[in-house]
């Protein structure tokens, strides 16, 4: 346990110790990436119980992802002691849960209600057909709860009961939200319940990394904070500690066209004249891409560990890398597969990750509703190309819930994500939609595994490695588009945002490709590189690929 009192400040620099140290009342930490959110969330809690005398479990710290609770728990642990265990950690779902347990019978439910398993929800589906209603109520009968209701049943029986939210605003004093850019309406509206305009809300994020308006994430609740919460006060934390200096420059390059904050700076902490250039692979092919990825990560880890038997350290770390310091990071999940392939051929141990549940990518739902629709026949796969033919034609498909429209590129891309899972359920509707709900591919990375991770631009948040390759940075996978069609402003802008999010993930090393001809929608194309490289300084590249005369092989070694 580390000393607390005096000191607890002294490992956070000079702004993170003011957004530490900051007064009650609401707080917005505007925090770019690698400036050490978490770091500072974990310090003010500490601070807050050692030198105000708040009492932890007066503290409640809701994150997005069950791992990013599990990381803040352990840090809080070692700082507080065994007293952290008072500190309510949790997602916005886990807090949910808990509020509805704690008032089961006032929320209409059996003390011992249960949340909804894929199979009950398919039982449930398959009963209620497309009655959305009729659904809700057959869960009830059974004593369940969906995982949506989790937060909007919450939200219900506060606004209906001034009591209750006074007891859990007594309770609950001291709020800190991490990631704030992504919170949606209902968990908004949760917060607004639980923490009064003046109340000690700390809401900690960087609106240019919000990735996740497709699935009703709103960067607008993070952008007026200060007009729904009273005097709040602001911080912003600019010092990256995490990218060496050129990764860091091409980052806020990228972002500049489309930030959202204003005079957006990140200085780097990591000023090491020898860092490396971006590298910047042009591919003739996906395939060579993806050689070119297996004979890098071979070259950096054979080649750097051996380097490092003579304690050599490159940038103030040691050089010798494992395969758990790489990441390969794409936009869409089809992107994966010859990567895969090739790491397989060369025996490169490697985990693959999603944290995008399936049914939460926007236009799957719709497809997996047309699909009960009579009169489209032939094996589930072929039902699912006819589904989205059906839907795409449409010009807006209303979502399940009714909150939106669905875009037929939305569509298009379910359709891409639905056919393999389609082909291995063969017929079987039933288990189709019961491996759709739970996802198959959720949360299942192990930060420890000796293998190369590859994962998302979604997925990756918060995340950081060594070194990241960042493969198809192509105009029409970054941004995103269908042929025929041309995202809007908004959307090349949220497209952007996950290209900043992609680069920021990288410490020591950082590799962009692109290949010159892909298959996508079932034919080959010619690519150009992605237009958000173009405003990036061509000075932080080093260049190589096929627009290249092929080099000798020290020079190659040199390179990486
Ligand atoms: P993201 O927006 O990507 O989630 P973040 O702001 O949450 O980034 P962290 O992951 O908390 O950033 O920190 C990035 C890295 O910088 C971590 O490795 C962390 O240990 C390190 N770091 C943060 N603050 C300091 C500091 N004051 N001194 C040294 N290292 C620091
Ligand atoms: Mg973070």
């Amino acid at each position: 346990m580390e000393e607390v009192g005096t000191g607890l400040l002294d490992r956070l620099d000079a702004m993170q110790r003011v957004a530490a140290s900051a007064p009650g009342g609401p707080l917005l930490i505007v925090a770019g990436p690698g400036t050490g959110k978490t770091r500072t969330l974990t310090h003010r809690i500490a601070y807050l119980c050692a030198e105000l005398n708040v009492f932890p479990d007066q503290c409640l710290a809701i994150t997005f992802t069950r791992r990013a609770a599990e990381e803040l728990r352990h840090r809080l642990d070692g700082l507080l002691g065994p007293v952290a265990e008072d500190v309510t950690v949790g997602t916005f779902h886990s807090l949910g849960l808990t509020i509805l347990r704690e008032n089961a019978e006032a929320a209409g439910l059996p003390a011992d209600f249960r949340i909804a398993d894929d199979a009950d929800r398919a039982a449930a589906r398959a009963e209620a057909g497309d009655d959305d209603d009729r659904y809700a109520a057959l869960l009830r009968k059974r004593d369940l709860v969906d995982l949506d209701e989790l937060l909007t049943l919450p939200v219900a029986l506060l606004s209906g009961d001034r009591k209750l939210v006074r007891e859990y605003r007594e309770r609950w004093k001291w709020i800190f939200v991490d990631e704030y850019q992504d919170v949606d309406a209902v968990q908004y509206e949760l917060l607004r319940l639980l923490s009064p305009a003046d109340g000690n809300l700390c809401a900690i994020g960087d609106p240019d990394q919000a990735i996740y308006s497709f699935r009703g994430a709103d960067v607008g609740y993070f952008l007026r904070f200060s007009q729904d919460f009273t005097d709040a006060r602001l911080v912003r934390l600019n010092r990256n500690y995490r990218s060496s200096a050129p990764i860091l420059a091409a980052a806020v390059q990228a972002i500049a066209p489309s930030s959202l904050v204003r005079g957006r700076r990140l200085d780097p902490a990591r000023l090491d004249p020898e860092a490396p250039l971006v590298g910047r692979y042009a591919a003739a092919s996906v395939a060579d891409e993806a050689d070119f990825v297996v004979r890098t990560i071979d070259e950096l880890v054979g080649g750097l560990s051996h380097r490092s038997l003579d304690s050599g350290r490159i940038d103030g770390r040691s050089t010798s890398l494992s395969f758990s310091d790489i990441a390969v990071l794409y936009r869409t999940d089809a992107q994966a597969a010859p990567v895969l392939d090739a790491l397989a051929r060369a025996n490169i141990p490697v985990q693959k990750r999603s944290h995008d549940r399936l049914r939460d990518r926007p236009g799957v739902l719709a497809i997996a509703r047309e699909l009960r629709h009579a009169g489209l026949d032939g094996s589930l796969a072929a039902r699912v190309r006819l589904a989205g033919q059906v839907l795409a034609e449409r010009f807006a498909v209303p979502t399940l819930d009714g909150s939106g429209s669905v875009r037929p590129e939305d569509v298009r891309t379910a359709v891409d994500l639905l056919t393999p899972l389609a082909r291995r359920c063969g017929d079987d509707l039933g288990l189709f939609l019961s491996q759709l709900a739970t996802g198959a591919e959720v949360d299942a990375l192990d930060p420890r595994a000796e293998a190369v991770t590859l994962l998302t631009l979604h997925a990756a948040k918060g995340l950081e490695f060594p070194v990241v390759f960042l493969i198809g940075a192509e105009d029409g996978l970054l941004p995103l588009r269908w042929p025929g069609s041309e995202p809007d402003d908004d959307a090349v802008a949220e497209e952007r945002r996950l290209f900043f999010v992609g680069l920021t993930r990288a410490q020591d090393r950082l590799y962009v490709s692109h290949a010159a001809r892909r298959t996508r929608h079932g034919a080959e194309r010619e690519c150009r590189p992605s237009p958000f490289l173009d405003v990036i300084d061509p000075g932080l590249f080093e260049r190589f690929g096929e627009t290249e005369p092929r080099r000798p092989k020290d020079r190659q070694l040199r390179l990486i």
